[in-house]
């Protein structure tokens, strides 16, 4: 039985209760993980707190050390670490694996931003005075992670704000509690000191609120759907809570007349298809010049046809179940949607038959073309293997296209004329374009959506200045 983390020591639930962990690809129970309520978030941020004064006073290049020992760690354990992930999220072992080497990764990113941050000498007007900008932790910050890369975003996270100095409480998604608390556990054993990073489970409704509302958590760091993130925001309104939000998107992808064409197949496939589409920068509505249309999609059929669809454990995995039997049907609800409106299955657009599929939430990846674009697939976020596409006549009809969603976090744009992307680039409406490129975030640069996508950035140096406050000193000499 897997166990939260609070003030360096394992523990259950005050009220004992657990939740069942289960495996997405046949239903059987991993592990079981405590359900937790407001009392033991009240503990873990207590422990948070007691753990403050000590972080912030440690000397960045000892933080830096333990983020760097705490990636050793968890480099070591990466096998059975991507294990874990994959059987209790889904998605396949390599995919796993990737997501395990990135938590490291971005550990060591911030590891070497430590001691790097500085503040300024400003001069005054009046002139037997000088000013300094000081950058100090903003204190005990929430960390509120979804279930399709559970490690990679408490990563993404909990890197920034410990180099800055603050601690943190973890509360994972209650359907995958397990792979964060063993990288917690890590981090413990790598010498991080205890409180200065937590984790309590259990449901958002109650953990997560308890989060929300305790007046010593001064910072809440949220991913999840757009409909959590208002709640969020406005629950944090009400104390003047700092926030940074990443939510939902409708990724556009645009493949110009003149785009390498066996490329841009390729990208799509793992743009819509990696995690099994759930992914919040995965491209959710594709836009084909109608000249190459009928050459692009005769490509991309062939591509996602071959697309091995199992159980994640298995090598020849490419496409694990989706996360729960609930995602599946709202994946089957949308495409039944699109359908219902005059839209064509050309690939997919079923569950996969064979006893190896019937216990698991499988369902095939899916293109639909003729969608209506008042669709239910074409205006929310589709978080499954169900990727429409639409012809159109040139890039203005592709970018208003693009730009008539709510979202606006992620969007791409396959031509090979340079002057195509950079007005492409300048006018879709998201947080990152990417140019004859996979849609994969890097560590390297800021992250966060527009729109109703998002408010701040994770990642990038910026994501510093996410968790500090500037404070300015005024200093007469
Ligand atoms: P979700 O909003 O249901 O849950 C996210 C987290 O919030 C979970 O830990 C959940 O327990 C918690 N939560 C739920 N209700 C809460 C409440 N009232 N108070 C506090 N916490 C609460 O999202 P999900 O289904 O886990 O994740 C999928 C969504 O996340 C998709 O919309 C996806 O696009 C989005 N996402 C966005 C990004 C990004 O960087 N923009 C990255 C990954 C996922």
């Amino acid at each position: 039985m897997a166990q939260m983390i609070v003030g360096g020591a394992p523990r259950s639930a005050t009220n004992g209760a657990v939740t069942e962990i289960r495996n997405p690809a046949n239903g059987e129970v991993v592990d079981t993980a405590p359900r937790g309520e407001a009392a033991d978030v009240a503990e873990a941020v207590e422990a948070a707190a007691r753990a403050l004064p000590d972080w912030a006073r440690t000397a960045p290049h000892r933080r830096a050390a333990l983020l760097l020992r705490a990636a050793e760690r968890i480099g070591e354990h990466a096998a059975e670490l991507a294990s874990l992930l994959t059987r209790e999220q889904g998605k396949p072992l390599r995919e796993s694996g990737l997501e395990i080497a990135r938590f490291g990764d971005i550990l060591r990113y911030y590891a070497g931003l430590a001691d790097k941050l500085r503040g300024e000498y400003v001069p005054l007007a009046e002139r037997d005075k000088y000013g300094l900008v000081v950058h100090q932790p903003i204190g005990v910050c929430a960390a509120i992670v979804p279930w399709n890369y559970p490690v990679h975003l408490m990563g993404s996270k909990i890197a920034p704000a410990l180099v800055a100095g603050n601690t943190v409480v973890v509360k994972p998604a209650s359907t995958t509690p397990l792979t964060s608390i063993r990288c917690v556990e890590l981090f413990l054993e790598a010498g991080l000191p205890a409180g200065v990073l937590n984790v309590v489970t259990g449901p958002g409704g109650t953990v997560g609120e308890a989060l929300l509302v305790h007046p010593a958590v001064r910072k809440i760091a949220f991913t999840g759907e757009t409909a959590t993130g208002k709640h969020v925001m406005e629950v944090a309104a009400r104390e003047v809570k700092r926030v940074t939000l990443e939510l939902g998107g409708s990724d556009p992808m645009i493949v110009c007349d003149d785009a390498d064409l066996d490329a841009a197949a390729a990208a799509a496939t793992v743009n819509r298809f990696w995690n099994a589409g759930q992914t919040c920068i995965a491209a959710k509505r594709l836009y084909v010049f109608e000249t190459v249309a009928d050459e692009f999609v005769g490509k991309l059929v062939g591509r996602v046809e071959r697309l091995k669809v199992g159980d994640g454990l298995a090598r020849d995995t490419r496409m694990g179940p989706l996360h729960t039997a609930r995602q599946r049907e709202e994946v089957e609800a949308m495409v039944a949607d699109a359908v219902a409106r005059g839209a064509t299955v050309i690939a997919g657009g079923a569950r996969p038959d064979g006893d190896e599929y019937a216990r698991g939430n499988y369902y095939l990846p899916t293109l639909l073309e003729h969608v209506d674009p008042a669709s239910r697939i074409a205006r929310e976020e589709c978080f499954g293997p169900a990727l429409p596409i639409f012809r159109v006549p040139d890039l203005d009809a592709a970018i208003a296209g693009a730009n008539d969603s709510p979202y606006g976090l992620g969007s791409s744009v396959w031509t090979r004329d340079l002057a195509r992307a950079r007005a492409a680039a300048a006018r879709l409406e998201a947080g990152y374009t990417w140019i004859n490129a996979v849609q994969l975030d890097h560590d390297e640069l800021p992250f966060g959506g527009v729109k109703q996508s998002g408010y701040g950035k994770e990642r990038g140096v910026e994501a510093l200045a996410y968790y500090t406050e500037s404070k300015s000193i005024v200093v007469a000499s």
